[in-house]
């Protein structure tokens, strides 16, 4: 049997290794130059930066990806925030923060399980959340700055706004309870070494898919690859902009879950100073003014590389505003914000910058797939689900219970690769080579 696997972020490694270690012969195509996919570690600031996926959610062996990072010799820095303070205008200590988030996600959870329940018609998160917030003894003078710089990090987490994001759907996905974690040399070290001994064939744009039950043949601008079947790991937003013709096209139910679900956004603005001149905290959560700040946060990577690097993040519909800007004017507006709270002085000019565009990178369309009103968790499902034994799906936007993180896409690729297996063993292939 032969397989072409359609992409080589971690999903397609995933597949691809979990095939080849049961023999068979598996081909990765991948548009880019490097593997990866939204796994990026930049160099351009003197030290490793990764512009994609950061963090590995949940350190506990029972995460899927933890035992293949260790096995791999990947280095991780544990990631600890410990107590974050939100200063305001002039350094001043506005409140503690983590504890007011966590609380307002346990309230919004109760609320989804409340909807569900009841069988009650999905609304935004937006539609309880100022209600939340009453219910939260939270001092009046701080409520209003709580409730805008909230608001913000949701978009950053969700890589979509509040008025978007499900709220019934919520608290469906799964978590591993345990440090998150940053990879201290870049998480690009991780599926290099996935790489190692697979057949992947960079620089190779998929323009179409065509399958029937002869097999599959995968067209790119060069050549064509004809295999018995394909593991298609292409992001939903590269799916959502049909930019893979599939012939026969995919059916109807799988192309209205590619159409309900959402891709959000999310961009990461990377300053690197002459020196460190924040305190040594993991987190600087700030709110220059009364408005909804466009950095509620930075992270301090300088507690995980030998560099002073902060870290902020543009999500949801800030990612869209701000990312259409220059460099310049979105830097500009990071040193405003650090100003405002840590002082003109206190704040010199950056010596280099890094802002990512993936909701602009033509093989990504976006950071990570949400649950908007309208869709469902069994939509996750409907894409995962193969099609006439000859088409097969990972990636992050195939797994209901751990969507839009690495883990999450490792562990659909093992899921498809053993789907191809299961059906080469039930039915036969007959190969079209
Ligand atoms: C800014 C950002 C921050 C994130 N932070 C975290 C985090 O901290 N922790 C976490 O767990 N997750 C995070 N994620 C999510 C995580 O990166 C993804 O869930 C995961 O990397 C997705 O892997 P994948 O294999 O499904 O998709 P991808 O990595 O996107 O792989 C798909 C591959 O298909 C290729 N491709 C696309 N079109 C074509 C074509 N036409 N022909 C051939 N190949 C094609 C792409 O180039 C890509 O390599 C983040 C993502 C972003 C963007």
């Amino acid at each position: 049997m032969n397989v072409v696997v359609i992409g080589a972020g971690i999903a397609g490694l995933a597949a691809a290794r979990t095939l080849r270690r049961a023999g068979v012969s598996v081909v990765v195509v991948e548009a880019r130059r490097r593997v990866g996919g939204r796994i990026w570690t930049d160099n351009a600031l003197g030290a490793p930066v990764d512009l994609g996926a950061s963090w590995v959610h949940g350190f506990v062996p029972e995460n899927p990806i933890v035992p293949v990072v260790e096995a791999l010799g990947v280095d991780v820095c544990s990631f600890l925030p410990g107590r974050i303070v939100l200063r305001g205008a002039g350094g001043n200590i506005i409140t503690e923060v983590s504890g007011w988030v966590l609380a307002l996600f346990e309230l919004l959870a109760d609320r989804a399980e409340r909807l569900i329940q009841e069988n009650s018609d999905d609304v935004p998160v937006s539609a309880y959340v100022d209600e939340l917030f009453e219910d939260m003894p939270i001092p009046p003078a701080i409520g209003h700055k709580l409730r805008l710089w909230t608001k913000s990090v949701f978009a950053n987490y969700m890589a979509a706004e509040m008025d978007e994001v499900s709220l019934k759907y919520f608290d469906d996905d799964e978590e591993f309870l345990g440090e998150h974690c940053l990879f201290t040399h870049g998480g690009a070290l991780l599926v290099e070494r996935l790489a190692v001994g697979l057949d992947v064939r960079l620089g190779y744009v998929v323009q179409a898919v065509e399958y029937g039950p002869a097999g599959v043949r995968v067209i790119g601008e060069r050549d064509t690859i004809y295999a018995d079947c394909a593991i298609v790991t292409l992001p939903l937003g590269v799916l959502k902009a049909g930019a893979v013709h599939f012939d026969p096209p995919l059916p109807p139910e799988k192309r209205a879950a590619v159409e309900r679900l959402g891709m959000g956004s999310l961009e990461k603005v990377v300053l690197r100073f002459p020196r460190q001149w924040w305190p040594d905290e993991m987190v600087l959560a700030i709110m220059s003014t009364d408005e909804a700040p466009v950095f509620p946060s930075f992270i301090n990577l300088a507690r995980c590389v030998d560099a002073p690097l902060l870290m902020g993040f543009l999500g949801g519909q800030r990612a869209r505003e701000w990312t259409a800007r220059s460099d310049g004017a979105i830097v500009e507006r990071a040193l405003q914000e650090l100003r405002h709270v840590f002082g003109h002085t206190r704040v010199p000019e950056p010596t280099g910058i890094t802002i990512t565009r993936w909701d602009h990178d033509p093989f990504a369309r976006g950071a990570y797939s949400f649950i908007p009103v309208g869709a469902a968790g069994e939509d996750f499902e409907t894409l995962a689900t193969p099609v006439v034994g000859r088409l097969f799906f990972a990636g992050e936007a195939t797994i209901r219970r751990y969507y839009g993180t690495i883990h999450g896409a490792y562990a659909s690729g093992l899921r498809a690769a053993g789907e191809v297996l299961t059906s080469a063993v039930g039915t036969p292939v007959v190969s079209s080579q």
